[in-house]
């Protein structure tokens, strides 16, 4: 839990610049300073577990991954939380409706319990194959922290900020002043476009529950005593408990998708906030949605693409994490298997640059390169990191590892080595031993005699030390389809 990464620190990290977030309280770009310095408290909302999270809920983590690994990268001690709802969170996010785990339960005809450690499993395994280390990060679910729920809602019924009604303790938005600060939300027009439904036991529409009590008559599958009796906590009150319980009463950073703005959010720094008379969180981060067809992937809209799906097809699912990287985290980006398969041929070529040993214009020779220790190429890594500390542009980042790649003046180990630095904060699995990307590499005798002879050529130029001529031959390869990898046993042929 908590571990720092493996990655030792580099001697970049002296003259990296200061990372920039955009952060929602202020709706500003602002340079990032910890709280207590060299080490961040960072907590990303995490899923509810009633259903396998899709592709949009992913980016959320991908997200919150990248920014972790910057910071790791800038040399942070970073303490990392993400959340499992596992109870609580209403059909509707405010607080009506069926509980979508007691819901899903029913439907599937198993106990909450069962579907939340299924689908907790599946989510697991989605990190993991998107190169998230779970071993950095604390994975609490809110069902092991319900005492604590339950004080944080006392402290704030002793500072006056909760009321009872029939069906459970609410906070009163009115007493906190600034509430609907994040994001600039104008409480009243949420309230106009209140729904007709609304329990009109509620002081204000937007006061929202802290704890709610089981229907009379009626046993959950998850309910607790309670000093308001039988109920179980509100959706918001979860995150603020375990923060406070893991983190501490203030923390660096705190991210989630949009769709947590107006109301979560919110709500979350109106409890913590209230119950400590302190700022809870300095930088709010917030990603864009991932859309098809124009709509929000989600689960209610039934336009759903799990990552399993992108596995079964065919593809890395580190491809699709290439993708994600490609658009900016507060950028919408609409899904098409076209941009996957065109983020998975990408991802296929840099895998490819990391098991070239030789490919080049370059004059150094074979012996030289397999005995140098090469350095990543200063130039590249300024600019990469520029790139990163502006909030994590990660568009930018990439474009400039393809201009590297591209680059003929830079040897292939200093290739390798910069993509190395590079994957630190992209987490594309370029360090893996096996090619993200399985690249099919051909028999030469199942190749076409013409590409046989060109490959055959390019033999006797290499071992000349001829590497213009090899380069032209690798083009006159890739005129034809064909991709050529080196290494120490000699060349490997393969489809484009
Ligand atoms: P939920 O399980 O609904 O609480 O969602 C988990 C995370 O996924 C939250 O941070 C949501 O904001 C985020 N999320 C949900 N749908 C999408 C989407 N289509 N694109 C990007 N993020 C999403
Ligand atoms: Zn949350």
């Amino acid at each position: 839990m908590f571990a720092r990464p493996s990655t030792t620190k580099t001697t970049q990290q002296n003259t990296l610049p200061p990372l920039r977030f955009h952060n929602t309280l202020s709706g500003t770009l602002e340079t990032f300073t910890p709280i207590s310095s060299g080490c961040v408290k960072m907590y990303n909302c995490g899923p509810t577990v009633y259903d396998r999270v899709h592709i949009g809920n992913l980016r959320a983590y991908v997200f919150a991954n990248t920014l972790r690994r910057a910071l790791d990268t800038w040399g942070y001690d970073v303490k990392q939380v993400i959340n499992i709802t596992d109870v609580g969170h209403l059909v509707s996010d405010a607080d009506d409706g069926e509980d979508k785990m007691e819901k899903s339960a029913k439907k599937r005809g198993l106990s909450a319990q069962e579907i939340a450690q299924e689908i907790t499993d599946l989510f697991f395994t989605d990190l993991d194959l998107l190169g998230i280390d779970r071993d950095t990060i604390q994975l609490p679910k809110a069902t092991e922290f319900i005492a604590e729920q339950i004080a944080l809602v006392q402290t704030l019924e002793e500072k006056g900020y909760a009321y009872i009604i029939a069906d459970g303790v609410y906070f009163d938005t009115a007493k906190f002043a600034s509430y609907g600060k994040l994001g600039n939300i104008n409480v009243a027009e949420q309230k106009e476009g209140a729904r007709v439904e609304e329990n009109v036991e509620k002081k204000n529409p937007s006061d929202f529950a802290l704890w709610k009590l089981s229907p009379n008559g009626e046993q959950r599958q998850q309910e607790w005593a309670s000093p308001w009796g039988v109920g179980f906590p509100g959706w918001h009150i979860e995150c603020t408990a375990m923060i406070f319980k893991l983190l501490g009463k203030q923390i660096d950073i705190h991210t989630g998708g949009i769709d947590h703005i107006p109301v979560h959010h919110n709500n979350e720094i109106a409890q913590a906030e209230a119950a400590t008379g302190r700022q809870y969180v300095r930088y709010w981060m917030h990603g864009a949605f991932i859309n098809i067809e124009g709509k929000r992937i989600a689960k209610s809209l039934g336009n759903t693409i799990y990552l399993q799906s992108i596995v079964d097809k065919g593809y890395s699912p580190r491809a699709l994490r290439y993708w994600f990287l490609t658009g900016h985290y507060r950028s919408p980006m609409n899904f098409t298997w076209d941009a996957l398969d065109g983020a998975n041929t990408a991802l296929k070529n840099l895998s490819r640059h990391m098991l070239d040993t030789t490919n080049s214009n370059t004059t150094t020779s074979d012996a030289q390169h397999s005995t140098q220790k090469a350095e990543p190429d200063a130039a590249f890594l300024a600019d990469f990191y520029a790139a990163i500390a502006d909030d994590l542009d990660t568009p930018k980042a990439i474009a400039r590892v393809w201009e590297l790649v591209k680059d003929a003046s830079v040897s292939p180990e200093v290739k390798r080595a910069s993509l190395l630095a590079a994957d630190q904060v992209l987490g594309l699995g370029l360090a893996d031993t096996q090619p993200v990307v399985k690249i099919e590499f051909m028999p030469i005798d199942t190749l076409p005699e013409e590409v046989r002879a060109i490959v055959a050529e390019r033999q006797a130029a290499r071992t000349d030390k001829n590497f213009a001529r090899s380069d032209e031959l690798r083009t006159q390869l890739a005129s034809q389809g064909y991709e050529v990898t080196d290494s120490a046993d000699g060349q490997h042929i393969s489809k484009k």
